[in-house]
């Protein structure tokens, strides 16, 4: 804690960051979970089960029992009844707290328990004669192991009093919107009246939350607008091609480019060819043809004079995407560059050494490319594929490297409408919304397990059609090597049980080298039947391929689901998705599939995930650490979040300082973010 007027011992800080709470204001903002209201006592014989209450009486039994497990018992009774209190572990200070005849105080559920009603394990102390009860609600803060609520209470009151909590909005602004002061709203929502019902405190329906939730918003957008705007102030180079290598490069595709593929080819250029940089997200559904946008970008920069590099969240995405790009630029006369984390030391430092020097024009790699210590010679341009993986946080930190080169996102997760505004306000965004022509559309089977050899028979005849087939084997998040298992022993199971074709297996364990020759075969033909575990979710691109068996469907996410269909129905043989599920099935499982079924477009697939989940998962919260809003819900407080962005824009043109003091507040120890 680096405040002067906030002491805290080293031990405690310690604990106090593992809750992400630095600075005195992140105490301030450390909002309690629930409240236990101490403000009353109910008697006894009135306490309702299962509710929490507070009790106060005079102990009239206390004993250790032995059986059948050791355990205090206390009995503790006022004019009204008696009730006993048990604790299945305790100190001898509590023993003691609890002699014949004290006065305690109780708070906690009674229930009926085998010898009558009695309160497990509640929060108790002893009672002076002139205690007063508290006025307010006591809160119950989110904590971390050894950091007790009452520490907590007295760090987060202290912080209270000391921390300058007078108002960042301007009058006008409070008054129009009818929000409340925000002293008064932390204070309430740290310490509410009794009058307060719990419900909608728990709701967060108050006023004292809508502040913050506007406030918190309000900073957001703030913080993206600046960021923007420092971006349009910041400097790259012009990247402008003469066209060449991207006319070598279309001659020599299988197809024309579509008119989505173009419009956003337009946006793009335009982009490299302004002197600030270039953040942009590339939105298309899976097997929009993202690869060749990119691709064609890269060639500007290159032409140019400048260095292309593009990295992928799987060494696998990577891999697919350095073949590719190879077979694409290398008869253009260009060099592409690999690396990886696994590859050998010698392979690495040639790709390092390739890009240092800058004989490589493109390299390709895994996000860790641009996390380590790399030297370009010149970079112009980084193209960051399946975007929606990383989270704010790792595209800030990209934005460092190597001096200012454009960026170029791309992701096939449509993020929608509302989350776009909120979380990637800074970002513009292009949107291919077409599929490449000549694609029929994924049939999609829904398939008890119970009925697996049959679908291993439809393989099997796929297959002598001249198909190819991926199975994909059970995600089983609890174990990796569980999962690998099963991988193994389907591969041996369908060997055996459809002789005369080739399968081939894929799973994230293998060696790099062994992966990209199994994927090598499967795209040439020479293996039909690709078993996989789930690693084949991102990118995999073979046309050929146009059926797909998921087993354990009912375990996976419709994000998942989607990129993993989204592997068939590349090319014009008419494809389908075999989603095996083992029932019974759960209604969230049930609900997941039934979109599954029912629609292939990517967007109303994410606006039906973002119906079933919430945002804060959406966006892959998991993955990308601490999610950037704690209060407001973008999607639920939408009106909110229209309101503070309309007032970013007249803040920052009216209130300067308002900005400044209110984007110190909310932002407080986190300034890296805005020089990003
Ligand atoms: P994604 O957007 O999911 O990354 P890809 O870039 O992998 O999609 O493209 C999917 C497939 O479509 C690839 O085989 C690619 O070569 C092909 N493709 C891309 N653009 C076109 C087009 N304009 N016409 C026909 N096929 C295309
Ligand atoms: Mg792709």
């Amino acid at each position: 804690m680096k405040s002067s007027r906030l002491t805290v011992a080293p031990a405690t800080a310690q604990k106090l960051a593992r809750l992400g709470l630095v600075e005195p204001m992140d105490l301030v903002l450390h909002l309690p979970l629930r409240y236990e209201d101490e403000t009353r006592i109910t008697a006894i014989a009135d306490a309702p089960y299962q509710h929490s209450v507070q009790i106060e009486g005079e102990v009239r039994q206390c004993e250790v029992r032995r059986q059948p497990r050791k355990q205090l018992r206390v009995l503790l009774a006022d004019a009204s009844g008696a009730v006993w209190l048990r604790f299945l572990h305790f100190y001898p200070s509590q023993e003691k707290l609890c002699a014949v005849g004290q006065r305690l105080r109780a708070v906690g559920e009674v229930r009926r328990g085998f010898q009558g009603d009695e309160m497990v394990h509640p929060k108790i102390h002893a009672v002076g004669d002139n205690d007063v009860l508290p006025e307010a609600m006591t809160p119950v803060y989110p904590t971390v192991q050894g950091l007790n609520q009452s520490t907590l209470r007295r760090l987060i009151g202290q912080a209270l009093a000391l921390e300058d909590l007078s108002d960042t909005l301007p009058a006008a602004l409070r008054a129009e919107l009818a929000l409340p002061d925000f002293a008064d709203a932390v204070h309430t929502l740290h310490h509410p009246p009794p009058d307060c019902a719990q419900q909608a405190l728990a709701l967060r329906r108050l006023p004292a939350w809508q502040r913050l939730k506007f406030d918190e918003l309000l900073a957001q957008q703030l913080a993206m607008r600046i960021l923007y705007r420092q971006r349009r102030h910041g400097g790259s180079p012009r990247l402008c091609g003469d066209g060449r290598l991207r006319q070598a490069l279309l001659a020599q595709l299988p197809f024309a480019l579509t008119a989505a593929q173009q419009r956003v080819l337009a946006e793009i250029d335009a982009d490299l060819a302004s002197p600030h940089p270039m953040r942009r997200l590339l939105q298309g559904d899976v097997g929009s043809g993202k690869t060749v946008v990119a691709a064609l970008a890269a060639l500007t920069a290159i032409e140019a004079g400048y260095q292309a590099a593009l990295m992928a969240p799987t060494e696998l995405l990577a891999e697919q995407h350095y073949l590719k790009l190879r077979d694409w630029l290398t008869p253009l006369g260009l060099t592409v560059a690999w690396t990886s984390g696994s590859q050998k030391k010698s392979e690495r430092q040639a790709a390092r050494a390739a890009m240092a020097s800058g004989a490589a024009q493109l390299t390709v790699g895994t996000h860790a490319l641009f996390q380590d210590d790399i030297d370009f010679a010149r970079l112009g341009l980084a193209i960051v594929d399946e975007q929606h993986r990383f989270g704010v946080g790792q595209r800030l930190a990209l934005s460092g490297k190597g001096g200012e080169p454009h960026q170029l996102m791309m992701s096939a997760t449509p993020i929608p409408r509302t989350l776009a505004m909120s979380y990637y306000a800074d970002l513009d965004v292009s949107v291919i919304d077409e599929l490449p022509p000549g694609r029929t559309p994924i049939v999609t089977k829904l398939i008890n397990a119970a009925r697996r050899g049959e679908v291993m028979g439809a393989v099997a005849h796929a297959v002598a059609q001249g198909r190819q087939a991926y199975w994909v084997c059970p995600l089983i998040e609890e174990s990796e090597t569980l999962q690998l298992q099963t991988a193994v022993d389907t591969h041996v199971e369908l060997q055996a049980a459809l002789p005369g074709v080739a399968v081939g297996l894929v799973h994230g364990r293998m060696k790099s080298a062994d992966k990209a020759a199994v994927m090598a075969a499967f795209s040439r033909n020479e293996v039909q039947l690709l078993v996989a575990t789930t690693v084949i979710e991102v990118g995999v691109d073979v046309p050929n391929a146009s059926l797909m068996v998921i087993e354990h469907a009912e375990r996976m996410g419709l994000a998942q689901l989607h990129q993993l269909r989204g592997r068939v129905g590349r090319g014009a043989a008419e494809s389908r998705c075999v989603l095996l599920f083992e029932a019974p099935l759960s209604d969230l499982a049930k609900a997941r599939l039934k979109v599954m079924y029912d629609t292939t477009d990517g967007f109303e697939i994410a606006r039906q995930d973002l119906q079933l989940r919430g945002p804060g998962e959406f966006l892959g919260a998991r993955q990308s650490g601490a999610p950037m809003l704690r209060f407001a819900d973008p999607e639920a407080d939408q009106p909110l979040l229209d309101v503070a962005r309309n007032w970013a824009t007249r803040l920052l043109a009216e209130h300067p300082d308002a900005v400044d003091a209110h984007l110190r507040r909310w932002l407080s120890g986190k300034e890296q973010f805005l020089r990003a």
